[in-house]
Parts: C-alpha cells; structure tokens; sequence
C-alpha cells in the first residue's frame, strides 16, 4: 500500500523549529517510502486561527525545502463533513450535550487524563434537550461497549491496547465548532487517505481515542509514527512565547532554509535544545 504522510499545522500562531522537526518526519517518511507528503492546515478554530499564520506556514515549508504532494488541504473546507458525522453519532445515542464550563469541570471532577480534569458526567446525567449552542460529548462507556477491545500500531512504540477511556468524555463537536481536535483530525487523516499518521509523542494518547472513533465510524485504521519532541533546556517544547524565534523569523532574516533543514535531520540542533525521549501523553483538548 503507498505510504500516505501528512504535516497538519493549527495556524494559531508562528511556527517554530518543533514544527520545522515534525514537518521534516512527515515528508521524509514518504519520499523515503516512494509515497506522499500532504499539508492540511488545521484552520477550524474560529477564535484563534489566523489567515497570515496559515500563509506563514506555506512559505516556511517550502523555504525549508520541503515540497508537498498537491495543494495544501484547508480543514475548514470539511465543516459540513464534521457537522454530518456528528448528526450521525446523536442518533445512535453516542453523544449527548453539555453545557458545563471549564471552570465548573475543574471543580467537580475526581480525575485527572491525559487532557487534564475527566468530566465528571454531570450533563450525561442531565440529559436536557438543547435550546442554544452546546458542546456535544461522547458517552465513553456506550462507546468503548460498542466497539470492543481496540490495538493501534506505532512504528516507534509497537503494538498499544486502545485505552480511550483514560481521557472519559471527550468533546467531539465543541459549542463554536462543529468537530473537536480528536473528530476532525481522525475524519480527515481518513478522507484524505493518511496511511502514516506522524505527529509529535505529545499527541501519543489522543491515538487511543481516535482509534476508537474509527472503529465507531468504520474509517480505514493507519499506522502511527509518534515522534520526539524538541525541547529547550527546561524542558518545555519550543513557541514563540518562550523566546525561540520563529521559523518566519528565521527565514526573513535570510537563514539557509534548506541547510536548517539539513541541520535538524542530522540532529545538530540550536545551543540548549534537545529531543526528548517518547512521551506517553497527550496535551490536546
Ligand atoms: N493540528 C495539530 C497541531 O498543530 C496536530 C494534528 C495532528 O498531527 O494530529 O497540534
């Protein structure tokens, strides 16, 4: 089966050399497998995405010499997609919906996942038609019932048992969007035909929810490819907050893209900055 790879950047802010890191896995990965390399700028949350930092994106892949197989894929172009699927879940009694806040989430919950505090269930409990907009989440235990025991295969890390319950109710459609994190990135990885999903080994526990989803959804199961992260001395991956420059920075004061590029493949990497061992979590909401 040719070997699909993909780079999916949120345009929520510059990228920095992590990404330069993750993009270089996608694309090597492929050209070395005779495959392809896409782009899906992951542009569907609507109060932090940014039209400049999606362009920024495009010409920081190509200064780093990094060619894309067809035009990058907008994933707000799938709204209606997302919004279908969830139609979908609602009338299998998958997903119910909540109106709770993050604040009173803090409060009442008992645990503590790889997203931070589990919801503690109150709208599951609840059940109330919704009159506004609401966020939907889905009934982990109906789901987790439904499609049995799950394994997913890292290049990396090997076989792992699916253990989508760590996380609880996870949100699949939030109030000001129609596909969460985990929805959206598990339908289009599918619609797009991703056979190698590489991302960093911070996203490593969201796999166990989106192999879940794909057995819900009957989509196609790829492999995974979770790879170290770049952190700085204190152990924090990089942004821009933390004073790193930017890959724009970098290339409009006229670095060598392609000898950074060069650079980061052979692990030569900045002053202070090293890769981490795999971690075995996840930060996504
Ligand atoms: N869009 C996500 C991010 O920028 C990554 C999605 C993924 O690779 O799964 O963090």
């Amino acid at each position: 089966m040719e070997t699909v790879t993909r780079f999916a950047p949120s345009p929520n802010g510059p990228l920095h050399l992590g990404h330069a890191l993750s993009a270089i896995v996608a694309h090597d990965l492929a050209r070395e497998r005779d495959g392809r390399f896409l782009v899906r700028i992951e542009d569907i949350d609507g109060a932090r995405s940014r039209a400049e930092f999606a362009e920024a994106a495009l010409a920081d892949l190509a200064w780093l010499g990094l060619e894309r197989d067809g035009d990058a894929i907008r994933q707000s172009d799938r709204i209606a997609a997302h919004a279908a699927v969830i139609e979908g879940l609602k009338a299998r009694g998958l997903v119910y919906p909540c109106r709770c806040t993050r604040a009173e989430i803090a409060q009442a919950s008992r645990e503590s996942g790889p997203d931070g505090p589990v919801y503690p269930g109150t709208c599951r409990h609840a059940r109330f038609e919704p009159d506004g907009p609401v966020a939907w989440r889905l009934d982990m235990a109906k789901a987790v019932a439904e499609a049995g025991p799950l394994t997913w295969f890292d290049e990396l890390a090997g076989e792992q048992m699916a253990r989508p319950e760590l996380f609880g109710d996870v949100v699949l459609a939030r109030k000001d969007a129609p596909g969460s994190y985990h929805l959206a990135v598990t339908l289009d990885d599918a619609v797009d035909g991703v056979t190698l999903v590489t991302r960093g080994a911070d996203l490593f526990a969201s796999t166990h929810v989106h192999r879940l989803l794909q057995a819900l959804l009957g989509l196609p199961v790829p492999r995974w490819h979770h790879h170290a992260l770049l952190l700085d001395e204190s152990g924090e991956k990089l942004a821009k907050r933390r004073g790193s420059p930017s890959l724009a920075d970098r290339r409009l004061a006229g670095e060598d893209g392609s000898q950074l590029a060069a650079n980061l493949r052979a692990g030569r990497f900045p002053q202070g900055l090293a890769l981490s061992g795999l971690a075995n979590r996840s930060e996504k909401a």
